[in-house]
């Protein structure tokens, strides 16, 4: 099995890759001072109150005698934005090469792993701020849950642009290749079953919408009625919307409806669920609408306005659903 040219290409590679360790990667200046206005929108979304942030007299009177900003922000003042990160053609900066160099053989995943801050000082309004950063290490292959991958690891320090160090960071990612994490490695084998496929997520019940689903149960498909003046509604709500009444009943439908409108549902994937997923809002003949699968239908020939009927999705004992098929499809079952 050993395969010493592949053997001697990794270790060619590696030492690559150990080569950056050591480097100094190019300083990153903030583009602004510590400023007030940024520390506003960050407590913001933060949801810190803390007046020693914005309010200049209760800063006076705190231990800090003036106005700071959050210790965590130090990783946004001298943050670059997305065009700032942008690695061009011919950038010089070890980091870029080391991170080319990773992506052409195949680690394009990228993933942040931790993050370690030590702050030495708080910063002050017009602090500006600068960085110093090495690659510190570069691991030897790694299987992890994502893929197989290299963990780099940065130490950064941040300094005001007089030389002081205000904070240090050690950052470490994870570079891997896509498609080769934990469900991957199970995957390529045809010959071996599939992974059981786990139940659908359960609906949220209330008293209003239960007898729907217990409905369903029995392969009866159940619209809510108001007993005082008769009309249907869907979904279940307690009190009619015509005549106010909170008293209801329900009646069975016939099943038949046609399609009112669908999508047909790519992404995000859930396991529960087979890709792509048609979903349909179905008009029933007896008026009220729902959202239900489409089912034994080629996608392509789903059609707002085609008719369709009622079969049930009971592969799963515990929460049988209604879908909808093309009206005449089920062989007059
Ligand atoms: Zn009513």
């Amino acid at each position: 099995m050993t395969d010493t040219t592949n053997d001697a290409a990794k270790a060619e590679f590696l030492a690559q890759l150990k080569a950056f360790e050591g480097q100094e990667i190019d300083a990153q200046v903030a583009p602004d001072p510590v400023n007030q206005a940024m520390i506003r929108h960050w407590v913001e979304a933060m949801g810190d109150r803390n007046p020693v942030y914005t309010d200049p007299e209760a800063a006076a009177a705190s231990a800090h005698g003036e106005i700071i900003a959050p210790a965590v922000m130090l990783q946004a003042w001298p943050m670059q934005g997305l065009h700032g990160n942008k690695r061009e053609a011919g950038d010089t900066n070890p980091q870029t090469q080391l991170l080319n160099l990773l992506e052409t053989e195949g680690f394009v995943g990228v993933v942040a792993t931790n993050s370690e801050q030590e702050y030495l000082r708080m910063l002050h309004l017009g602090d500006r701020i600068t960085t110093r950063s090495v690659i510190h290490e570069v691991s030897d292959e790694k299987r992890t849950g994502l893929g197989i991958g290299h963990f780099v690891t940065t130490r950064i320090d941040y300094l005001t642009t007089d030389g002081e160090l205000v904070g240090q960071q050690l950052w470490r990612l994870l570079k891997f290749r896509p498609g080769t994490g934990k469900g991957a490695a199970a995957a390529p084998p045809a010959a071996e079953a599939p992974a059981p496929k786990p139940p659908r997520p359960r609906p949220g019940t209330t008293h209003d919408n239960l007898f729907f689903f217990e409905g369903a149960q029995e392969h009866r498909l159940l619209i809510q009625r108001c007993t005082a003046c008769g009309a249907l509604r869907h979904p279940p709500q307690p009190r009619c919307d015509k005549c106010g009444s909170y008293d209801w009943d329900t009646i069975e439908a016939s099943g038949r409806g046609v399609v009112y409108s669908f999508v047909v549902n790519h992404y995000p994937q859930v396991p529960a669920f087979d890709y792509p997923l048609p979903i349909g809002l179905i008009e029933l003949e007896e008026g009220t609408r729902l959202v239900a699968q489409i089912v034994d239908c080629p996608i392509e020939s789903i059609a707002v306005g085609m008719p369709v009927e009622v079969t049930w999705l009971d592969d799963d004992p515990d929460q049988i659903l209604p879908a909808f098929r093309p009206a005449g499809s089920g062989g007059g079952a």
